[in-house]
């Protein structure tokens, strides 16, 4: 989910760029026009209602044309395009006005595009998370898969992308003719063509750029949305597959009241868990999680360890996904940010108050190739420390013989027992940059490296 945020803020900055290149592109046009029909009294109503000249119909095309080739783009699109063709040839507001349609008709295919691909994304992330928690075999994962490429959930978002995009165009219509009744000069184009960031000046009914702002808000609130409805599909459908009769409502950090009060309603039966978004709010960020005994015990852990409701959280969404983010972050050095920083925070505080583990345990590490041999580096001395959270498990059946590491501590003092929190896979946690003593490397008869290590613990 932690990850979901960074894209979230990746798509943003996209889309912010979709809208600036528009922007421009109605300037350019806007200008062209007065520059070349205004008089003293600017560009107006009385100059645009006439016929279409060789002129007008040119700068027409010169708009078709930046949009680039569009003979790949998606049908709603091609059907708007045609009846522009239409609309240009009836009068100069008119050809005026479907020029500014034009740029809208290519905003949203661009937009359209982004959202597909972004929700199509972390529909991928999501099961190949999906396929290392619930260990899926090669046929379910493409069960699975299927989920994220069936197109009846997109149909219904992308009609609704395109009403509000009609609705867009006709709303910038509507501001450039109000400022032609006028009168258009090249000194309120800024004015009509100028953001305001502060929410107390943001104009939607007279500034073309905050109206734009607004469908941005809009499209992002779409993705979010969209990304989260496939995840949550893909969720449902993975563990009915699986089996999965109870699940839990996992609130995302900073939860709205209606989502803590779905959550405070779990265990949910399979059958009757509420939906993402449906039955929470668009931009819901909230998941399921298969629901086992061992959140029974949890609660004693919480209790017992005095764990805080926010500990709780960043210890579940460590154990049901985000350790996979999270590390690989921390291990290239990088700070992480938004949500994954939240959970990294919370994570820590948690590990303080968890106790530590005492005896015997293992890690396997798959490498291969260049990745296996900048590994074994690390070990290559006396000393080795991770600035990643460092997994154990204490159970002797979690081993996984084939990885071509194999790590153990013969007796662990400062790893933390999750305990109830990942009961399946025995989990001993160290936090980040914990320090271990490097014992012995070699290979053994199978050709694994087996490394052991020692912590000294903490006191
Ligand atoms: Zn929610």
């Amino acid at each position: 989910m932690a990850q979901l945020i960074k894209m979230d803020s990746q798509s943003d900055k996209q889309s912010e760029q979709y809208y600036d290149e528009f922007l421009s592109y109605i300037r350019d046009h806007l200008t062209a026009f007065y520059q070349h029909y205004a008089d003293d009294n600017g560009l107006t109503l009385a100059q645009t209602m006439t016929r279409v000249s060789k002129w007008d119909l040119e700068q027409w095309k010169q708009a078709l044309d930046s949009l680039g080739d569009t003979s790949d783009w998606p049908e709603e699109a091609q059907n708007r395009l045609k009846i522009q063709t239409y609309v240009a040839s009836i009068n100069r507001q008119q050809l005026i006005g479907s020029v500014l349609a034009l740029g809208i008709i290519g905003l949203t295919v661009k937009n359209q595009r982004t959202i597909e691909k972004r929700v199509e994304s972390d529909g991928v992330d999501e099961v190949s998370h999906l396929k290392k928690a619930l260990k899926l075999a090669p046929k379910q994962v493409k069960k699975t898969t299927s989920v994220i490429t069936q197109v009846s959930s997109r149909k219904q978002w992308s009609a609704n992308l395109w009403v509000d995009s009609d609705k867009l165009a006709g709303d910038v219509q509507y501001l450039v003719n109000q400022n032609l009744k006028h009168g258009l000069s090249l000194d309120n184009l800024p004015r009509l063509l100028e953001k305001h960031v502060n929410p107390n000046q943001f104009k939607p009914g007279q500034s073309i750029a905050d109206r734009v702002e607004q469908m941005s808000y809009e499209t992002k609130r779409l993705v979010r949305t969209e990304s989260a409805r496939l995840k949550y599909e893909t969720d449902l459908a993975t563990y009915r597959m699986k089996g999965v009769k109870w699940v839990k409502w996992l609130t995302e950090p900073g939860a709205c009241s209606k989502c803590q009060g779905i959550a405070a309603g779990g265990p949910y039966a399979i059958d009757d868990v509420p939906e993402i978004p449906g039955d929470s709010h668009p931009n819901c960020r909230c998941s399921i999680v298969p629901y086992v005994k061992s959140m029974d015990n949890q609660q004693k852990t919480v209790k017992q360890y005095g764990l805080t409701q926010d500990e709780q959280a960043g210890v579940l969404r460590w154990v049901s996904g985000d350790s996979y983010k999270l590390n690989s972050v921390l291990r290239e050095g990088n700070e992480p940010t938004g949500l994954l920083k939240t959970t990294m925070d919370e994570l820590d505080s948690a590990l303080a108050k968890l106790p530590r583990y005492n005896g015997y345990i293992q890690r396997s590490v798959d490498l291969s190739g260049q990745q296996l041999n900048d590994f074994l580096w690390k070990f290559n001395s006396s000393s080795y420390s991770s600035k990643q959270y460092l997994s154990f498990t204490k159970n002797a059946d979690k081993y996984n013989g084939t990885a071509a590491v194999q790590l153990f501590i013969k007796e662990s003092k400062g790893g933390h027992n999750l305990g109830a929190f990942n009961e399946a896979e025995g989990e001993v946690l160290y936090e980040r940059g914990a320090e271990f003593r490097v014992l012995d490397t070699f290979v053994d008869k199978d050709n694994k490296f087996i490394i052991e290590l020692g912590d000294d613990g903490h006191e």
